[in-house]
Formats: C-alpha cells, structure tokens, sequence
C-alpha cells in the first residue's frame, strides 16, 4: 500500500481515507493499520527504514559524506534549498529541492530470504542450476553411451 502511494503520489489524506475504508470492511479485529502513521510505524519495525540523501535538482552530485553539509552544487552552483518565504514566525527548516531515499540493499536481502513465502525464489537460481547440471551431464553421459555403441558396431561390422 505504501509503494502504491508513493507511485502514484497519493494524498495522506487520500491515503487514510482508503486505509481506513479497508480496515472497516475487514472483519473485526484485523490488524490493517487505520491510517498513514500506523503504517509507517508498522512498516518501520522490518527494519526496512530509508537513508535519505538531498541530491543536486539538476542531478549532477548528492549532498552526502563529505558534501553533506555543502549548500550549492560543485558542478552547476544550484542550490541545495528551497528560499524561506521569511514571513513565518519561527524559521523553517531547509527543504530540499530534491531528495532521493536510499534503501540499503543487505537489510532487503535478508528479509528476502528470512520470509518463508520469498525464500524460497531467492534459492531458486541455485537449486535449479544444480538440477540442470545433472540433468545435462546426464544427457551428455547418455548420448556419449549411444555414440561409443554406434562406433563400436561400425567397427565391428564396416560393412553396414
Ligand atoms: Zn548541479
């Protein structure tokens, strides 16, 4: 539901809105998260939690390690924040032109292979290239049978 939202750039409010018409037509006492918090919160207890990094509007660098605290592009000297209004009471925290969420690949891969329902396809390329190979040496093995039984005759008996 979450990677729906984000695909499709769905409203938190629209968000909550459908969550909670799934929570309510589910029988009683499903565990269906009533709104967009509860789901992050849910979401975050896998572990699954995502770096995010300020990147350059016009792509050119990331904000991060040691540029992290840079506030213009080395490349193209765009900067990184949008320009507070200055009409706010209390100052408002730099926003981003752009940002892009990081999510680590080894934490994904061992909860790919800790889930029973997807452990199994992350074995499936080694379990059925083994399978294969016997299967091709057999054959390899069988047809080398036919083909040394085909010799020998031919041998043995030229005139056929
Ligand atoms: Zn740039």
């Amino acid at each position: 539901m979450l990677s729906i939202k984000t695909e499709y750039n769905i409203p938190r409010e629209c968000f909550n809105d459908v969550i909670g018409l799934m929570k309510e037509t589910n029988p009683a006492g499903n565990l269906i998260p009533s709104d967009l918090y509860r789901t992050k919160k849910l979401v975050s207890k896998l572990g699954l939690t995502a770096t995010k990094i300020d990147c350059c509007i016009n792509g050119c660098m990331l904000y991060y390690k040691d540029d992290a605290a840079e506030v213009t592009c080395h490349i193209c000297n765009a900067p990184r924040f949008k320009q507070n209004s200055g009409k706010q009471r209390r100052p408002k925290k730099d926003v981003p032109y752009s940002r892009l969420f990081y999510l680590p690949i080894i934490p994904r891969l061992s909860d790919s292979y800790a889930s029973m329902s997807s452990a199994g396809h992350m074995r499936w390329h080694k379990e059925k290239i083994k399978k294969m190979m016997f299967f091709l040496i057999h054959q390899m093995l069988k047809h080398e049978n036919i083909l040394i039984e085909c010799i020998l005759h031919f041998l043995l008996n030229p005139a056929t």
